[in-house]
Formats: structure tokens, sequence, C-alpha cells
């Protein structure tokens, strides 16, 4: 049987009824940071908690991606079956910036400021029949 794995270890909660992308707080200082760490960026601190980030944010950055992804973003695409794709940076509450593909490639439906979400989907298929699943963000219709 197939399963459905993760990207990365601690990038999300999965399997999960809501998932959320992991972040890590500093305790002392506030700033939280994206993929977590055992250690804070601001202030070198190791006071962190892990915590769920919010779903949504705003595109604080972005720019569609011409060129087949080197690794590790494999995605399994090949150079016949590779599609332009949106990536970006998204703003979450609290101030975080979490830097993601997203669900657009399409320029004129992407403009900085726009409110996107979190959502969660197959990246690729592993060759034992796995399914990887990535974190896209996706505007808010
Ligand atoms: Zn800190």
């Amino acid at each position: 049987m197939s399963r459905e794995i993760p990207i990365a270890e601690g990038l999300f909660t999965w399997p999960a009824e809501q998932p959320a992308l992991l972040g890590s707080r500093c305790n002392d200082c506030g700033v939280a940071t994206f993929p977590q760490a055992s250690s804070c960026m601001a202030c070198s601190g190791e006071n962190v908690s892990v915590e769920e980030l919010p779903r949504r944010g705003k595109l604080w950055t972005w720019t569609v991606q011409r060129f087949m992804p080197k690794a590790p973003y494999d995605s399994g695409e090949t150079m016949e079956t590779f599609q332009p794709y949106g990536v970006g940076y998204v703003e979450l509450p609290g101030g975080v910036r979490v830097e993601g593909r997203l669900t657009e490639n399409d320029p004129s439906r992407l403009s900085i400021g726009m409110e996107m979400e979190v959502v969660f989907e197959p990246y690729r298929t592993q060759d034992n029949g796995d399914t990887v699943i990535g974190f896209f963000f996706r505007p808010v219709a």
C-alpha cells in the first residue's frame, strides 16, 4: 500500500486533521523562524519552542521559476514535463516569512500583499509508490 509522507521531517504536522507549518519561537526575544531551529536566529538563545504557524499570510515577494530546480527541490520532473511555477515569500502574522512554492504561476494573478493560505499537496511520487507531500501557498479567493 502506498503511503503519504512529508517532504521533510519537522516542516509541518503530518498526518493531521488540520496540517500546519512548524516554526520555532524564541521565548526570550519573541522572534519566530521557519523552518524550526534549535537556537534563535536573532539572539542566539536556545530557549525556543516549536509552534504551529498561522495558515494565512500576505505575499511579500514572488517570482516565477522557469528553470528546472536543483536538489533538494527535485520534484521528479524532467525537462519535458517541467512547468514554470511561482515561488515566493509569504509573511505570516507575527512577522515570520516563509519561502515556498505557489499554486499559481500566472503573473497576472499574483500581486504583492495579496492574502495567501498554505495548502498541503502531493509533490512527487517515489519509486516505491509513496506520495511525497509538500506545502504550497495558494491565493485566497
Ligand atoms: Zn531570541
